[in-house]
């Protein structure tokens, strides 16, 4: 996993992607307390579980996947070359 920052609100995540379409995010913090958007919801009511993510956060690695600064790949599936042992 990759650490990552939001880029709106600076919370730091930890983020997993294999694909365009799949991504893990692994909170470093209680989201609540330190996402602003994941503190609205909860404020209106809705239980953190039933929120997927930021929305700035899902941004902000989708910006680091294209600009390649998010592995989109997983090392460890590819054999390596020239190491046999
Ligand atoms: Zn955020």
């Amino acid at each position: 996993m990759q650490e990552l920052s939001c880029t709106s609100c600076g919370n730091r995540v930890l983020v997993e992607k294999y694909s365009p379409t799949h991504t893990s995010i692994q909170w470093l913090a209680d989201a609540e307390s330190s996402c602003p958007e994941f503190a609205r919801q909860a404020a209106l009511g809705v239980d953190s579980k039933w929120i997927p993510t930021c929305t700035s956060l899902r941004d902000s690695i989708d910006e680091a996947a294209v600009k390649g600064v998010l592995e989109t790949d997983s090392p460890r599936s590819y054999p390596v070359p020239g190491r046999l042992t």
